[in-house]
């Protein structure tokens, strides 16, 4: 039997033991997947503990994404780069491969909601924490830095301490938007993404006006708890179309999941419907 798990410090909030148990049983694979709650001090020793004892690999959450990166004998993909943070490792023999699925997770989730980033000139990320380093990633590959200048495929970047968005500006080519300057800036952004974790469940809510987005723009939130944020609401009340964060959780577990388990759940027809239902009436 294969068992993966998720390491985080708490854990216990976590929807991807359901999300993966779902998916163990809707596609009859006999393995496990487990939340085990791992302080900071003892991430070194939980690695090796589970590697020791045969798991396949797992999700690695909040505090530890960026711990992680130096217990890794391999780090793939995008994840090597800029990537600061890792979210899935995969135990192979004696090694252990780290990867950053919410890179995948995010730009799936708009594709499948029918959004074509060809269509897109220019974003503005809110945020410049690990989800907003991973989702600049996965943006320059659609926005490639040479475009800048030559056409107006731009990516603004504001966050509430500057230094972290001036930090990415540089190394993703972006422009910083002062934090209470980032409403300017709406009249031309086609897309607007919020990765910070502010109007999550618990949190203050992001505080902006959309006032002077176009009708025809994009609003996104990774924050999926609640599954419609204020941001979101507002959007909708202004007739502009959004993609909510679950889809971002489901599909970066996908990668997760079909590399430990060797089964793609996205293959199966209805279950990655069935898995957001599932987990909408799971969000508390
Ligand atoms: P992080 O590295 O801690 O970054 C947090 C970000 O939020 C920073 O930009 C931070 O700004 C900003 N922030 C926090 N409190 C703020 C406040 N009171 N006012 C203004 N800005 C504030 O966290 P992360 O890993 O990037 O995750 C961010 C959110 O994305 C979390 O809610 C997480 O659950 C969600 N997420 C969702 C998915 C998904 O699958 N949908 C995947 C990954 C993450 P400062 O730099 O100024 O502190």
């Amino acid at each position: 039997m294969k068992r993966a798990f998720i390491i985080g410090h708490p854990i216990s909030h976590s929807l991807s033991p359901k999300m993966h148990k779902f998916w163990l049983d809707e596609l009859g694979i006999e393995g496990s997947y487990e939340a085990i709650d791992v302080a900071p001090e003892n991430l070194e020793a939980e690695l090796k503990r589970l590697q020791n004892a045969g798991y396949v690999g797992g999700n690695v959450t909040i505090p530890h994404k960026e711990a992680v990166m130096k217990f890794c004998d391999e780090i793939v993909g995008l994840a090597k780069g800029k990537t600061k943070a890792i979210n899935t490792l995969v135990f192979i023999e004696n090694k252990i491969v780290g990867y950053n699925s919410d890179v995948y997770g995010f730009s799936k989730n708009l594709s499948s909601n029918g959004i074509d980033f060809d269509n897109i000139n220019s974003c503005l990320v809110i945020g410049a924490g690990g989800a907003a380093i991973a989702i600049l990633t996965e943006l320059r590959m659609f926005f490639p830095p040479s475009n800048i200048g030559q056409s107006n495929r731009i990516i603004y970047v504001t966050n509430r301490t500057r230094d972290k968005s001036a930090y990415l500006s540089k190394e993703f080519e972006c422009c910083v938007i002062d934090w209470d300057k980032k409403e300017t800036i709406l009249p031309s952004v086609d897309l607007v993404i919020n990765t910070t974790s502010l109007g999550m469940k618990g949190q203050p809510e992001l505080d902006i006006n959309l006032n002077d987005l176009r009708k025809n723009s994009i609003v996104t939130d990774i924050v999926y708890n609640p599954l419609e944020t204020n941001l979101l609401k507002q959007s909708h009340s202004l007739g502009i179309k959004t993609v909510d964060g679950l889809g971002m959780l489901i599909y970066q577990g996908v990668l997760g999941f079909t590399k430990w388990f060797g089964v793609d759940p996205s293959t199966k027809e209805g279950l990655l419907e069935k898995t957001r239902e599932l987990l909408v009436k799971n969000l508390s």
